[in-house]
C-alpha cells in the first residue's frame, strides 16, 4: 500500500469516526449543534479526500456542482419555514437517492457501452441493481411526498383496485429482470426497463399513504437514500460512501421505528391502512352531543396561571400552525418572573415530524433545560397547578388509555388530566390528526381558551402583565 493510499484509508476513518460522533452528539439538544457541525466537517474532510483519491479528469463540472448546491443549500436553510422542514427533507431524499441512482446508471452504462453482451461481473452487477432500484424509488417516492406535503396534489390517501397486487407485481418485475441481468444478458434495454418499474414502484409505494403520516414515510425514504447510497459505494468502491450510507439506513430505520412506536402503531399500518388525511386537523367538526365544555377568557386565564406555583406547558401541532413559539417563550420567563416554575413537556410525536416541537422552541431560545420528556414530565403532573395545551390534541387524549377501539389506543400520552387545572388553546373543538374527539375537553376540571394559538398567548401575556 503507497502512502496516497494510506493517507486515503487514514482520512476515510477519521471522516466516519465524525460522522459516529456528529449523530451521537445530535441526540440531545444541549450538544446539537456541535454535533451538526462535526458531521459536516467529517464529510467535508471525506470530499475532499474522495477528489484527491480519483483520477479527477477536470474539475470543471465538479466546481460548478459544489457552488450551485451550496448556494440552493445556503438559501433552503435560511429560507425555509420550521413548519416545511418535513417537506425540505423529502426533497433533498429524493436527490440524494436520484443521485445513487445515476452512479449506478453510468457505471451500467460504462460497463455496457461497446462491450458485446456478456455477463458483469457479479459483485458490479448485484449493486448497480439494488442502487438503481433503491435510488429509483427513492427519487419518484420522495418526489410524490414532497408534492403532498406542498398541497400541489391531494394529500389524502389515493388508492384504487388491486393496488397492493399492482404495486406487487411492479417491485417484484424490477427485481426479475434484476436476476436475469445479473446471471445472463447485461441488456441496457432490460437496465432501463428496471429504471422506469422503480419510478414507477416509488409513485405507488406513497399515494396511498396520507399526508399526515407522511413524515413518517419521509423518515423511511430517508433510510432508502442512505441504502441507495450505499450501494453507490459499493458500484464506485468508496468506502466512505458505504459507511456514510449505512449510517443514513440505519438512522432513518430508527427514526422510523420510533415514531411508530409512539404513535402505537406498526410500520405495515402506516403504510398500507391510508390513515390520516392531512386535511382532519382544519377540516373535521367534533360532536359534543350534550357533554360540557367550559371556556374561559384571557382575563381568567391570566388569574388562573399567574398565580399558580407550577405550570407545564404542552406544545403541539397547533403551535407549530400558528407560529406561536416566541410569543411562548414571552409568556413562560414572564410567569418565571413572577415565581411559577415552569416547564414544558415534550411528546415524541407532537407536531409533524420528530423533534417538531424541540426545534421551535429553540428557535424561539427557550432553554433546553425546561423542556422534559414524556416519561420524565408524566409523575410530575399530578402535582402541577397548572397544564396550558398549546395547540396540542392526539397526545394528550385520555382515551389512549382506556378506549381499546379508539385508533389511538395504546399510544403513551402526556397525563395532562393529571393536573389540577387544564387550560387548552385551539380554535374549535375539532379534532387533531388521528381525527378522534378528545375527552380531555370535557373533563370538569378543563378550561377551553378558544383561539389561534399566537393571538391568545399573546393576550394572556397583555393579561398577566396587569396583575
Ligand atoms: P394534533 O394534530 O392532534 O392536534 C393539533 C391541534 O392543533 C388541532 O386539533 C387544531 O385544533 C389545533 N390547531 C391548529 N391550528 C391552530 C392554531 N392556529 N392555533 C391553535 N390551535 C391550532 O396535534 P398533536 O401535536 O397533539 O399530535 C400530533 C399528531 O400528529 C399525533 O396524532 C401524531 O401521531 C401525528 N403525527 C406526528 C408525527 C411526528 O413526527 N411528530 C408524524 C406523523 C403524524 P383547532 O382546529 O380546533 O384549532
Amino acid at each position: 500500500m503507497d502512502a496516497l493510499s494510506s493517507f486515503i484509508g487514514l482520512s476515510y476513518i477519521v471522516a466516519a469516526s465524525l460522522f459516529i460522533i456528529g449523530l451521537k452528539s445530535m441526540s440531545s439538544p444541549a450538544t446539537a449543534r456541535r454535533g451538526n457541525l462535526i458531521g459536516a466537517i467529517g464529510m467535508f474532510i471525506a470530499i475532499v479526500v474522495t477528489l484527491l483519491d480519483r483520477q479527477i479528469v477536470s474539475f470543471s463540472w465538479i466546481i460548478i456542482g459544489i457552488i450551485i448546491g451550496s448556494i440552493i443549500g445556503a438559501l433552503s436553510a435560511r429560507l425555509v419555514k420550521m413548519t416545511a422542514m418535513p417537506e425540505m427533507v423529502g426533497i433533498f431524499n429524493g436527490f440524494g437517492g436520484g443521485a445513487s441512482a445515476l452512479v449506478a446508471i453510468a457505471e451500467f452504462s460504462r460497463f455496457t457501452s461497446g462491450k458485446a453482451v456478456l455477463p458483469l461481473p457479479m459483485d458490479t452487477a448485484i449493486t448497480t441493481i439494488i442502487g438503481v432500484i433503491i435510488g429509483g424509488i427513492t427519487f419518484s417516492g420522495s418526489m410524490l411526498a414532497f408534492m403532498k406535503l406542498k398541497g400541489m396534489i391531494s394529500g389524502s390517501p389515493i388508492t384504487f383496485p388491486l393496488q397492493k397486487v399492482v404495486s406487487a407485481l411492479v417491485f417484484l418485475g424490477a427485481v426479475a429482470l434484476g436476476v436475469i441481468i445479473t446471471g445472463w444478458k447485461p441488456d441496457p434495454l432490460l437496465f432501463y426497463i428496471i429504471v422506469g418499474l422503480s419510478l414507477i414502484y416509488g409513485i405507488l409505494f406513497v399515494i396511498p399513504i396520507g399526508g399526515a403520516d407522511m413524515p413518517v414515510v419521509i423518515s423511511l425514504l430517508n433510510s432508502f437514500s442512505g441504502l441507495a447510497a450505499c450501494a453507490a459505494g459499493f458500484v464506485v468502491k468508496n468506502n466512505v460512501l458505504i459507511i456514510a450510507g449505512s449510517l443514513v439506513g440505519s438512522a432513518g430505520l430508527i427514526l422510523t421505528q420510533i415514531m411508530c412506536k409512539a404513535m402505537n402503531r406498526s410500520l405495515t399500518n402506516v403504510l398500507f391502512s391510508a390513515f390520516g388525511t392531512g386535511d382532519m386537523a382544519a377540516g373535521s367538526t367534533s360532536t359534543t352531543g350534550d357533554k360540557t365544555v367550559k371556556s374561559v377568557d384571557a382575563e381568567e386565564a391570566a388569574m388562573i396561571m399567574g398565580y399558580a406555583q407550577s405550570v407545564i406547558i404542552v406544545p403541539g401541532y397547533g403551535m407549530a400552525a400558528a407560529q406561536a413559539q416566541h410569543a411562548v417563550r414571552e409568556l413562560s420567563e414572564l410567569l418565571q418572573s413572577r415565581g411559577v416554575e415552569v416547564k414544558f413537556a415534550i411528546h415524541p410525536v407532537a407536531g409533524r415530524m420528530p423533534g417538531h416541537m424541540n426545534v421551535l422552541l429553540a428557535e424561539a431560545n427557550v432553554p433546553y433545560t425546561l423542556l422534559h420528556d414524556m416519561d420524565d414530565i408524566n409523575p410530575e403532573f399530578p402535582h402541577t397547578d397548572v397544564a396550558l395545551v398549546i395547540g396540542a390534541n392526539d397526545v394528550v387524549n385520555p382515551v389512549a388509555r382506556h378506549d381499546q377501539g379508539s385508533p389511538i389506543y395504546g399510544m403513551p400520552i402526556l397525563d395532562v388530566d393529571k393536573a389540577h387545572h387544564v387550560i387548552i388553546i385551539k380554535r374549535s373543538l375539532n379534532p387533531g390528526f388521528a381525527g378522534i374527539d378528545n375527552e380531555l375537553f370535557y373533563d370538569p376540571k378543563t378550561m377551553m381558551y378558544f383561539g389561534s394559538a399566537k393571538d391568545k398567548v399573546q393576550e394572556l401575556v397583555a393579561e398577566i402583565k396587569k396583575l
